[in-house]
């Protein structure tokens, strides 16, 4: 018989519930997710409930991480079957506040970041991890989980939250874990809905220009030409990439030449009106 999680609205109602978990000697894991739950988000909660006692998914499309210019008004909001997939799972809770409760009327405070959040990301959409960072921080502050669950899937996005954590000394772990595909290795993603099925069958070169253009790098290719082949490939097959970059895959740093560091090749581009990310290690 499945239970329905329960429901939680307010941090208030969050930091109880957990504190009552953690009372009895309960160990707690966090989700934070946007909602328009696919296989990739149902992965990262099978991970936690192998490692802890409690779950708690969070669903909130966080305004502050989108640009007037985004698609904060059209990003996909499927609570009441988000909560089955979460029930079926077996999650206790789920908090889904509204946005007024995570910035209530006057709300002034922000978490700035640097280090893994310069570049990449951060020159197209400069506003986005100062929202990811506050609104994760006012998650992770709101319910102190023991561990907290992120995909690969949003590499960047997943070594800022670990920075911001180191930084403010908040108890709990980051869990990273790998980005789970579709058969054709398109990356699983809530904006894939976005994609006509002409744009959906062009979507999977993405993951293959990747693959190509790290193999290139494998096998000796100068990392910049690689980039540029692929950028071009991605150019050809109807995409308008904003970056394909090789960075050390650790401090997002740009590579130094002929040294031994782990590296990862990161990718944005745009297909029609959807914006694609997706990263692979080299
Ligand atoms: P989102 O709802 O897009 O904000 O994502 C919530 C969490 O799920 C983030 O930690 C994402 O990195 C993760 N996630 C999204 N898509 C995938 C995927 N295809 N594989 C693994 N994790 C994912």
């Amino acid at each position: 018989m499945i239970h329905p999680p329960i429901l939680l609205r307010t941090i208030s109602d969050l930091r109880a519930n957990t504190a009552s978990w953690h009372s009895e000697g309960l160990t707690v894991g966090m989700i934070p997710t946007m909602g328009a739950l696919h296989d990739g988000h149902l992965a990262l909660v099978t991970e936690a409930r192998r490692r802890v006692d409690r779950i708690v998914a969070t669903i909130f499309v966080n305004p502050a991480q989108f640009a007037p210019t985004e698609d904060f008004g059209a990003y996909p909001r499927t609570e009441a079957s988000d909560v089955e997939m979460l029930a079926a799972l077996g999650v206790e809770a789920v908090f889904a506040p509204a946005a007024r409760e995570m910035y209530p009327e006057g709300h002034a405070t922000t978490i700035s970041v640097a280090g893994p959040a310069l570049g990449l990301e951060t020159d197209f959409r400069p506003h986005f991890f100062t929202g990811v960072a506050t609104v994760v921080g006012k998650l992770l502050i709101g319910g102190f989980p023991d561990i907290a669950m992120f995909g690969e899937k949003d590499y960047q996005q997943l070594l800022v939250v670990r920075q911001m954590v180191a930084d403010l000394h908040l108890p709990t772990e980051i869990v990273g874990l790998p980005t789970v595909r579709e058969a054709d290795g398109l990356a699983l993603s809530s904006r894939n809905a976005y994609l006509s099925a002409e744009e959906r069958r062009t979507a999977a070169r993405l993951p293959a220009v990747l693959q190509q253009t790290a193999t290139a790098i494998r096998s000796g290719t100068d990392a910049a030409e690689a980039c540029a082949t692929g950028r071009a490939a991605l150019e050809a097959a109807g995409f308008r990439p904003d970056y394909l970059e090789l960075r050390n895959s650790e401090t997002l740093a740009a590579p130094i030449p002929c040294s031994s560091e782990p590296l990862r090749l990161l990718v944005a581009a745009w297909l029609g009106k959807t914006r694609l990310i997706d990263n692979i290690a080299v």
